[in-house]
């Protein structure tokens, strides 16, 4: 018998991917170049040249048996110790091989560490606007989600509103910054005062909270200064990080989770992921994928791109009266939109055919999402038709 929640899942679709399916079909009928499609995350840029290069050396120089064979069940020692190596140089944690788990991207890295750490039933907290496919993976888990509401002003945190859904059933807490939809980066005031208030609640139940840090964009920031490490500043975390975006590799799913030396129970938490993945039948990203990201650690596509799209929508978006947090990373933009309802809104978009996700189902009704990991010549030739939204509400 299929199960019932299951079948439930059927009627809740991903939003984002049902916009995506109504643009490639639109293409059909006016050409991909006049669909303006600011709908799912897709890198728009290549894996860099040292990706494709290691692929092939790989291919022509390593023993084939081991190459496509099975990995260990807690990934490949060699790949976890650079991936420890590179994260102890950059953040200056001390990070060992032990304290890496590679994942199926930050998916899988989400969902193995939601399972290790919470109990059926627990709940998990996180902030709106969020990710929407958080909400099955923590209840895949058996956990249940729950949204502190967005701090529109700035889309940080809104403390008071965390404070208040605290309590000892709370298994993690968990960010992603820099931040899909919003694009925006969790300040260090913000980070600190996340870890001081979790840190109190800690010590006052005797047990550790969980902070689940999911970080797919930590690459993609726009300004000189890196994006702050939420594991440097709280030693409970487990970073959730993902290659899909940073070398443009969604399609071959690898990322990793990692414990740091000082977390509670790290190495436990890691070989519990090996234990984990046997029951979720998410066991071992690809060998060959896992080696030839361990020789790209130093490196990203070219992701200038994204911060030339984010400055011609954000100013033409803010020109044109939208309220809108200026995107400080990622290849998102979250404005108000311009009625309360914005699927009405994001309806009266496809006019123009422009594809835009409302803002309800990352958990803040009244915004919209747009995606702009697309060519700056198509941002550039969507702005009429951006220009001529806004000006049905004048
Ligand atoms: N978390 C966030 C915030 C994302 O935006 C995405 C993908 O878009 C994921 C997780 C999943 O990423 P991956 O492709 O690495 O599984």
């Amino acid at each position: 018998m299929i199960p019932e929640h299951y079948r439930k899942m059927l009627g809740q679709k991903s939003a984002i991917r049902e916009i995506f399916a109504y643009g490639m079909e639109r293409a059909k009928v006016i050409g991909p170049e006049n669909v303006f499609d600011y709908s799912l995350g897709n890198p728009s840029v290549a894996p860099p040249e040292q990706f494709t290069q290691a692929m092939l050396d790989l291919l022509q120089t390593s023993d084939p048996l081991t190459l496509h064979g099975y990995s260990p069940s807690l990934g490949i020692e060699s790949v976890r110790q650079a991936i420890a190596d590179s994260l102890r140089r950059r953040f200056g944690i001390a990070y060992e091989a032990r304290h890496i788990f590679p994942t199926t991207g930050a998916a899988g890295a989400v969902a193995h560490a939601l399972r290790a750490v919470g109990r059926p039933g627990d709940r998990v907290l996180t902030f709106a606007p969020f990710f929407p496919e958080y909400r099955p993976y923590v209840e895949g888990a058996g956990l249940r989600l729950e949204v502190v509401p967005a701090h529109v002003e700035d889309f940080q945190i809104q403390f008071d509103e965390l404070e208040k859904r605290l309590a000892p059933d709370v298994a993690a807490v968990l960010i992603n910054t820099p931040n899909n939809p919003s694009g925006v980066v969790y300040t260090e005031a913000t980070l600190h005062r996340l870890a001081a208030l979790l840190e109190e609640k800690q010590r006052e139940w005797g047990q550790p909270i969980y902070l689940i840090s999911d970080e797919p964009y930590r690459e993609i920031v726009f300004s000189d200064e890196p994006a702050p490490y939420p594991a440097a500043l709280y030693p409970n975390t487990l970073t959730c990080y993902s290659f899909s975006k940073s070398l443009s590799l969604p399609g071959e799913r690898i990322g990793y989770v990692a414990a740091g030396p000082d977390c509670a129970e790290a190495e436990t938490i890691i070989e519990i992921c090996g234990q984990i993945s046997r029951g979720t039948g998410h066991n071992c990203p690809p060998s060959i994928i896992q080696l030839a990201v361990a020789r790209c650690l130093n490196v990203t596509s070219d992701l200038r791109v994204y911060r030339t799209n984010r400055d011609i929508l954000y100013k033409e978006l803010t020109d044109l009266g939208f309220t809108c947090v200026e995107p400080g990373g990622t290849f998102y933009i979250f404005p108000k939109a311009l009625e309360a309802d914005a699927g009405t809104f994001c309806k009266k978009a496809l006019q123009y055919d422009l594809l835009l996700v409302p803002g309800d189902s990352f958990g803040c009704p009244g915004y919209f999402r747009m995606a702009y990991c697309i060519d700056t010549d198509k941002v550039l030739r969507s702005l009429p038709a951006l220009r001529k939204l806004a000006a049905e509400y004048r």
